[in-house]
């Protein structure tokens, strides 16, 4: 086995469930000991939640060059159901090794650390000041201060897919719509207004306005997957209503959630849409209050000359051509892009289950992985 594959398959064995901070202490420690046996610095760092924070260096690279961060995390989500084998025993089988994290993000440390050491034992002439930051806690949102703590001159996130370089991320923004009828018994409706099928006329408006969206508010970016276009997305994700069987419901409340373009201000994105929820409503006489929960923009990296250069040793280190895409979904390069450009790469490809059942990574990924970090470590950026 490679020394990649076995160090990866030391940290899948230890279940670290974000939710729970389990094994947190156990894999920092396991982090610490394992680079410092390759011949690596490494610190732990606990932070003010008590949750430790890992950075990784190369003890000789020139300090005076440019400061590159790899951002990975050591934290998975919790296994759910339908497991076909145990997450935390890792297995290889058909090249691919099969546990949680795996794929997110446990390959992605092992690649980066197996790739730091190999330059150091092949006395490579390194033209970067490298730091690898592997963080605990970010799957539940805690190693936001460790990140935003980060200073360098570019960061690479390696908590993404390998179908693309990513330079950016969708922003999301978040709404309530409470639709009021009015409550009576079921056996007497003529009394009352089901808000429940007054909500029905709004749900259905989203799905329709949510599929325009699709078509019409494109990003210049793709997606990694899926949109040739990386489009605004517009969802009902949750509704509750409903007091007992025999009751006309008098309010039912919807969550909608908005994926945004990385262009676009999340923020006017949530009041146009309450705006034209409040139209809607009001042409067809039906009583809501739309509230604003939350929003939060996306990104993207405008330094041209740094993606330039990432993306050609980036297919140098995949052997094709990679196109520049920007995520479907939200990533830490959101506390980062206010100091320095950033650009994401990794193993987490669409098919690997990750933050699903039965999560794998492909051991082909890992290594092109492992080359990409290894082939920065000596270019000239
Ligand atoms: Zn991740």
């Amino acid at each position: 086995m490679s020394c990649e594959i076995d160090l990866l398959s030391k940290l899948v064995a230890i279940d670290t469930t974000s939710t729970e901070r389990k094994g947190y202490e156990k894999i920092a420690n396991l982090l610490v000991k394992e680079a410092q046996s390759l011949g690596l610095k490494a610190e732990k760092i606990v932070d003010a939640k008590g949750i430790p924070q890992i950075l990784i260096t190369i003890p000789n690279a020139p300090k005076k060059a440019k400061k590159v961060v790899f951002i990975t995390h050591y934290d998975v989500v919790p296994v759910g159901e339908g497991w076909d084998f145990n997450p935390f025993k890792p297995f290889v089988k058909d090249s691919k090794l099969y546990g949680r994290g795996a794929a997110d993000n446990k390959s992605n440390i092992a690649a980066a650390i197996i790739a730091f050491s190999e330059a150091v034992k092949e006395k490579l002439p390194l033209k970067i000041h490298p730091v690898l930051a592997v963080a605990g806690g970010e799957e539940t949102g805690e190693s936001e201060e460790f990140f935003k703590a980060i200073k360098g001159d570019l960061a690479i996130v390696l908590d993404v897919g390998c179908e693309s370089i990513s330079i950016g991320a969708s922003g999301s923004a978040r709404l309530t719509v409470k639709v009021k009828g009015k409550q009576a018994h079921s056996a007497y409706p003529y009394k009352g207004v089901n808000a429940i099928y007054e909500a029905a006329k709004i749900i259905e408006f989203i799905k329709q306005k949510g599929k325009e969206f699709e078509k019409t508010v494109l990003s210049k970016f793709p997606a990694p997957t899926n949109y040739e276009r990386l489009p605004r997305r517009m969802n009902v994700t949750m509704i509750s209503s409903g007091i007992a069987a025999n009751i006309i419901p008098g309010e039912c409340t919807l969550t909608i959630d908005i994926r945004t373009i990385p262009e676009e201000k999340a923020e006017k994105v949530a009041e146009e849409t309450k705006r034209m929820l409040e139209s809607f409503a009001k042409e067809n006489s039906i009583d809501i209050e739309v509230q604003i929960k939350s929003s939060s923009n996306g990104w993207y990296t405008t330094n041209q000359e740094a993606v330039d250069k990432v993306k050609e040793i980036a297919e140098e280190a995949a052997g094709k051509p990679l196109k520049i895409s920007a995520e479907l979904g939200g990533t830490d390069g959101r506390y980062l892009i206010e100091r320095m450009p950033v650009i994401q790469y990794g193993t987490l490809r669409e098919d690997t289950n990750f933050h699903g059942k039965n999560e794998f990574v492909h051991l082909a990924d890992v290594k092109t992985v492992k080359a990409f970090v290894k082939k920065l470590l000596t270019a000239q950026l």
